[in-house]
Parts: C-alpha cells; sequence; structure tokens
C-alpha cells in the first residue's frame, strides 16, 4: 500500500498523529476534523496515498465507492442521514486543498447555503 513519509493524513491513518477516529478498516479511516465547519465534520480518507482527485486510477473505483458508503453509514450514526449533510471533495488550489491525500468532507448538522463559497 502507498504511503507518504511526510503525509499529514498517512501519519493519522497510521495513528502517529493523534485524532479522534470515529471509524477505521483495512482500506479506510474517518476521523474528525480539527477545525470543524459543523457540528458534524469528519474527514475520511483511504490509507492508501493518493494526492487529489486527479491522481485517481480505475483500480481505485471500487475504494472510492467505498468511502462513500462508509459517509452513508457515519452519517446514520451522527444522526444527520434524513435532516441532510454534504460531502465535498476540494481538489487542488482553485477548491482550497490544504491537505494533498485525498479525502472526503462529511459535514452535517446545520443548514448549508448553495453556490458554495
Ligand atoms: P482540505 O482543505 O484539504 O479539503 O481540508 C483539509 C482539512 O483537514 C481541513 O478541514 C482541516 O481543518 C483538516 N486538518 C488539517 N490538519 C489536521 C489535523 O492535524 N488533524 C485533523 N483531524 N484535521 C486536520
Ligand atoms: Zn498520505
Amino acid at each position: 500500500m502507498s504511503e507518504e513519509k511526510d503525509c499529514l493524513f498517512c501519519k493519522i491513518a497510521k495513528k502517529a498523529i493523534p485524532s479522534t477516529i470515529v471509524y477505521e478498516s483495512d482500506e479506510i479511516v474517518a476521523f474528525r476534523d480539527i477545525h470543524p465547519q459543523a457540528p458534524t465534520h469528519i474527514l475520511i480518507i483511504p490509507r492508501k496515498h493518493i494526492q487529489t482527485t486527479n491522481d485517481l486510477a480505475k483500480e481505485d473505483a471500487e475504494l472510492m465507492g467505498k468511502l462513500l458508503l462508509t459517509a452513508r453509514d457515519l452519517a446514520a450514526k451522527e444522526g444527520i442521514s434524513s435532516g441532510g449533510y454534504r460531502l465535498i471533495f476540494n481538489c487542488n488550489r482553485n477548491a482550497g486543498q490544504a491537505v494533498f491525500h485525498v479525502h472526503m468532507h462529511l459535514l452535517g448538522g446545520r443548514v448549508f447555503s448553495w453556490p458554495p463559497g
């Protein structure tokens, strides 16, 4: 499994840096965002180091599907399924990506505006 020495989220996945992990499997880790933008703000990542959504390969399709199913399950656990929630991947500069290890934001527990800022 690819992993990058200086990647913050690889370190979180390996528990070399502490975080509040809410779910983990052999392929996926989900943990609470350190600067939550909503009552529920969870980051869901593959353990595999993939920098951005631009770098996804065909072979990552099942893995990324599992990220979505994890989001669905965590939304239910957080009690935000019926109220609604937002799933976001930021990619590169224009979207404000700050950590270059693919991650899905699960945001919920409040009303969001559209279009996003
Ligand atoms: P991006 O802008 O790259 O999509 O989002 C990166 C997210 O990672 C931000 O929401 C930020 O608050 C979160 N984050 C950055 N550093 C840490 C950290 O050390 N621990 C946790 N749990 N979240 C972090
Ligand atoms: Zn990484």
